[in-house]
């Protein structure tokens, strides 16, 4: 409701028709320039008690006697209410010589309030001390704000321009893709552009680079073992791959400057793309081998074509939003799943990865996906629409039951950038096929629906690929990667663990991998192994016959302690088709189950260039590739 220029033109725009129009006719007033900002000023007095002081202006609105603030309920780009407003504290609403006014709230994140068309100021308290991309945070070491957990909205007035002033301790300074106006507060367009530009204070380090006329800042807070001449070397890599895609040689980027916040924590979450700049959260004492600069790498690139896949290429339903409840997509399979597929590309074009590298990946990867029981269950566009319930709210079976969008859309991604290739010869792939999306936007902020998808996959593959959306976003057929691996010039291989092509030259060891029941354990506490837990149970297999589920807690296979890291070990004492007794406790109960012994369902994947591929192939794997189509 915040965002009622989507809901102009939303299926959902007759709920409350006559909200839209006056909002509508109130927009046409205030687009015109010199329109009075709605001013915030952001302080942090006391940083160790984490909690941000904001104080919010509200110009004169004459025609309005009643005025509607409004709090986000979650934050784009993570498909989860969170009620932020659940950390607002000591909320005040006064006219501007300090005299309450009369309010209501009408619901958990909405107040409205009696201003009398007069300007008035809205005075709280936002405790802060979530660490990740999408909160707010603060304490002795820095601040950090996503803008939805931080500043209410006035309804109707999202298009104006809103201004933030930070009131920062002595020696810290802002990092954020916001301009910087003359008077020292920094200005955003419209509410949509203040809450999607996240603010980094503190005493971060604060690394630059530039690719053609475009900036790039980096501020990097946290302490971390990696080299930060390297990180920036990679991200200004990534940067030139993706642009490469969208504009090839030219150059060019859809803005003049760019922000890279990185958080080093212990523990990373993850990355939160944005018009014009991106929080990562990276494990910060990760980068013990090579393998933590290609994990930063894939983030990075990830959350850097998203500046285009999600950002400005979108569902209509994805910008401008509803703040205030779900925003239902069928598109995350293009907008994360493609993004993550074509991350890998992007490393590898970029030079971060080599060609083993990406066969590693694919090999490591694949089997996981394609002996995932749920994998098949729902089709991606119900996937993605029920991500708000389902894979930000994972129950003990999704695994079995369900699969994300971005692991499931990554490898239709994959299959889509083949198919394509097997019909341009390894001309056109999945990067054309964005780049055809960018250059139909006028290398602008547009709407991209399926149907938009599919008519580029028929521009760019020059015939209709309508049966492989049915089968594989609409259906739930099986992915023939292996069969399209294979026409691209790779030789694939599917083996159990335990035979000597798997590469493990131990026969004593490579005989006891065959054991195996279907039972996932964890470890407990968190990333212990001390006590093991039954994490999942595969259906139909050994463990589920025995009648174990989620939670038993295991401590005996055959009378022998078990914990979480030694219990494939001890199940490797006893051969396929042999009984064990596994001895748990369900709840406080100590209980026994008789476990028969399995033989291990796994593959391990063995691919790399065929040496005798034929022409056909090979050109269509050095598309694929971005190497030039010449041997
Ligand atoms: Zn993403």
């Amino acid at each position: 409701m915040i965002a009622t220029r989507k809901r102009a033109r939303a299926k959902v725009a007759q709920a409350k028709p006559d909200r839209m129009t006056t909002t509508a006719r109130r927009r046409a007033t205030t687009r015109a320039a010199g329109v009075e900002p709605i001013r915030y000023q952001v302080a942090m007095a006391n940083p160790g008690r984490h909690e941000f002081q904001v104080t919010m202006r509200v110009p004169a609105l004459p025609d309005r006697p009643h005025v509607e603030l409004v709090f986000p309920a979650w934050a784009p780009g993570s498909y989860m209410i969170r009620d932020f407003v659940r950390h607002v504290y000591g909320l005040q609403i006064a006219d501007e010589r300090g005299r309450p006014l009369d309010r209501e709230r009408l619901d958990k994140q909405r107040w409205r309030v009696a201003s009398g068309g007069a300007a008035f100021v809205v005075t709280y308290r936002v405790f802060a001390f979530e660490a990740s991309v999408r909160t707010s945070f603060l304490d002795e070491s820095h601040g950090y704000w996503n803008g939805t957990s931080l500043f209410f909205a006035v309804e109707g007035e999202t298009r104006r321009p809103h201004d933030v002033a930070v009131e920062a301790p002595q020696g810290w300074h802002v990092s954020t893709a916001l301009a910087r106006s003359a008077a020292g507060s920094y200005r955003a367009a419209s509410y949509d552009e203040l809450v999607d530009s996240p603010v980094e204070v503190g005493t971060h380090a604060r690394l630059a680079f530039r690719v053609g006329r475009t900036a790039f800042e980096v501020a990097l807070y946290g302490r971390t073992n990696a080299d930060s001449r390297r990180l920036v070397s990679i991200l200004r890599q990534v940067v030139q791959a993706t642009a490469a895609i969208f504009s090839g040689s030219s150059g060019g980027f859809p803005f003049a400057r760019y922000v890279f916040i990185i958080h080093a924590l212990p523990v990373g979450s993850g990355g939160l793309e944005h018009h014009a700049s991106v929080t990562m959260d990276i494990t910060g004492l990760s980068f013990e081998d090579e393998k933590g600069y290609v994990r930063f790498a894939d983030l990075a690139a990830h959350e850097f074509f998203h500046a285009w896949n999600v950002k400005r290429l979108h569902d209509p339903v994805l910008g401008p939003f509803d703040y205030t409840r779900e925003n239902y997509t069928r598109m995350l399979w293009f907008h994360e799943g493609f993004t993550d597929y074509l991350a890998n590309v992007i490393i590898l074009r970029a030079g971060v990865l080599d060609e083993k590298g990406f066969w590693r990946w694919i090999a490591e990867d694949w089997p996981r996906y394609a002996t995932r029981p749920g994998r098949l269950e729902t089709p991606l566009d119900e996937l993605s629409f029920e991500a708000w319930i389902k894979l930000y709210k994972p129950a003990e079976n999704h695994f079995n039951n369900a699969v994300s969008y971005y692991e499931k859309g990554l490898w239709v991604g994959m299959a889509l950038d083949l198919e394509l290739r097997r019909a341009t010869r390894g001309r056109r792939g999945l990067p054309e096929l964005f780049r055809w999306l960018w250059d139909r936007a006028q290398h602008r902020e547009a709407i991209v629906t399926e149907a938009d998808v599919r008519a580029a996959a028929r521009a760019v593959g020059g015939k209709s690929f309508d049966p492989f959306f049915e089968r594989h976003i609409h259906g739930t057929a099986d992915l023939p990667l292996p069969a399209l691996w294979r026409q691209a010039g790779l030789s694939v291989t599917l083996v159990p663990p335990w035979s000597e092509q798997a590469g493990d030259s131990d026969p004593v060891r490579r005989a006891r991998a065959r054991s195996w029941c279907g039972a996932m354990i964890e470890g407990r506490p968190a990333g212990s192994a001390e006590r093991a837990f039954v994490k999942n149970v595969l259906p139909d297999s050994p463990a589920e016959k025995a009648g174990l589920t989620f939670g038993d807690e295991i401590v005996a296979l055959g009378g022998d302690r078990v914990n979480a890291a030694t219990f494939a070990r001890r199940l490797g004492d006893h051969a396929a088709g042999t009984a064990v007794t596994v001895s748990y406790f369900r709840r406080d109960r100590l209980q026994e189950a008789r476990v028969v012994v399995g033989t291990s369902p796994e593959r391990k994947l063995l691919l790399e260039p065929a040496p005798e591929a034929p022409a056909e192939a090979v050109a269509i794997r050095k598309g694929w590739l971005g190497l030039p189509a010449r041997r």
